[in-house]
């Protein structure tokens, strides 16, 4: 067992925390992080990253390697599961660039991941440390891990996902609330789907009657990977664990007889899996103490979206910024300033994101990629 005294300590290094770490480093605070993880797998998952986030990772030096890796969609493209009409058509692109300051890539989640990860310091990088304990004192916080290492740290910042151990500290134990939804996600070789002869577009939300829909994108610059995951109402999730296998059948039962892309992608399936997707209210209180909490601890939406570890990402950001402005020793000020900054926007994003009805139709979306973390006036 070992013991150790810190200043800050983030528990959790997924998309949040480990760009916390980075933020708070840059800014001049030796943040350590602590992950349960023994090592990370590149999940077969995408992500967007709108130009809100991709200003966050110019800051941090990323913006190129994640642009080199990723494709770089012309058009959210909107469209009738069955007949292919458009609804809507966001453009993005150039356009992006010019209007909201920054590319909209979309990109496998691991390859982001791998990207952030990679550029932090590994001397404060701590794998296998999954919090079990935590007790406020005077002047610090105590943290248990189930390796027996005791760390004491002066702030906590919870990065720790949905069942956020720090949210369970603050506010109890209360499970997150199935929300009725699971989605499906699958990686497809472009190479099957081009023997089709049919057009993939770079990025495009199918929809169906009551908001049933399956989002399909590239996630390389060559576009020679795509990817696709889905919103479908379900019955009450009963397995006990994070995800299930599905099947092509199940795709063809949900999605088949569609449109002729849409029946290609289910043809071109080979391994899909099955993800719920949980939810909780707002939380009546982002920090308390010495504690405080960010991105899906905090703030866990429906993914549709895309903007829930964008909304992880800015509120690194924010933080970083606070503490900077403060120092650590005016924590107080620092969480508050922090909470009053990214409430009301990660609440809208959470309720509309909830709604799924993000871009169906023709709308404005400068609300969210125009935002800019890095210069958004702290609420003092
Ligand atoms: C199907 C789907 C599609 C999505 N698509 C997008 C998208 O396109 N764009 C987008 O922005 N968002 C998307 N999201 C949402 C996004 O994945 C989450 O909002 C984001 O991962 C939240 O980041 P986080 O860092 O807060 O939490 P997480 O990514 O959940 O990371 C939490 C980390 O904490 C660690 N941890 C947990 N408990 C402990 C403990 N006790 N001790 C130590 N470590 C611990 C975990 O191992 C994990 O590494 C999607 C989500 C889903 C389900």
């Amino acid at each position: 067992m070992t013991e150790h005294h810190i200043d800050i300590a983030i528990i959790g290094a997924g998309l949040g925390g480990a760009a916390a770490m980075a933020l708070l480093h840059k800014a001049g605070f030796k943040a350590h992080t602590f992950e349960q993880a023994p090592v990370f797998d590149r999940l077969g998952a995408g992500i967007h990253i709108g130009p809100n986030v991709m200003k966050i990772f110019r800051e941090l030096g990323l913006e190129d390697t994640l642009c080199n890796i990723g494709a770089h969609p012309d058009y959210w493209f909107s469209r009738d599961g069955n007949t292919g009409d458009y609804r809507s058509k966001i453009e993005l692109g150039d356009f992006a660039k010019s209007e909201y300051g920054a590319a909209y890539v979309t990109i496998h989640r691991g390859d982001m991941h791998a990207t952030q990860i990679s550029a932090l310091p590994q001397d404060y990088l701590h794998y296998d440390h999954c919090l079990t304990q935590l007790e406020e004192r005077e002047n610090d916080v105590k943290l248990t891990f189930a390796n027996g290492n005791i760390v004491y740290a002066k702030l906590v910042v919870g990065a720790d996902g949905i069942n956020s151990k720090i949210r369970e500290e603050l506010l109890g134990v209360e499970k997150p609330r199935f929300s009725g939804w699971v989605g499906h996600r699958c990686l497809v070789d472009m190479n099957k789907l081009a023997a089709s002869g049919l057009d993939f577009e770079t990025c495009t939300k199918w929809w169906w009657d009551r908001s049933k829909h399956i989002m399909a994108y590239a996630t390389k610059n060559d576009e020679s990977e795509y990817y696709y995951v889905t919103g479908v109402p379900d019955e009450p999730w009963e397995h006990d664990t994070t995800w299930v296998e599905s099947s092509r059948d199940e795709m063809n039962a949900t999605f088949g007889g569609s449109h002729p892309v849409v029946n290609a992608l289910i043809d071109a399936t080979t391994s899909v899996t099955k993800w719920p997707f949980w939810n909780r209210d707002p939380l009546s209180l982002w920090s308390q103490g010495r504690l405080c909490l960010l991105g899906d601890a905090c703030h866990p939406m429906r993914p549709h979206m895309a903007q829930g570890a964008g909304m992880a990402i800015e509120d690194a950001a924010v933080l970083a910024r606070c503490l900077s402005a403060t120092g650590i020793e005016d924590y107080t000020s620092a969480f508050g300033i922090y909470e009053n900054t990214r409430r009301e926007r990660a609440t809208t994003v959470q309720t509309v994101s909830n709604k799924n009805t993000w871009l169906k139709n023709p709308e404005d979306p400068a609300w969210v990629y125009g935002y800019n973390p890095l210069t958004v006036p702290l609420a003092g």
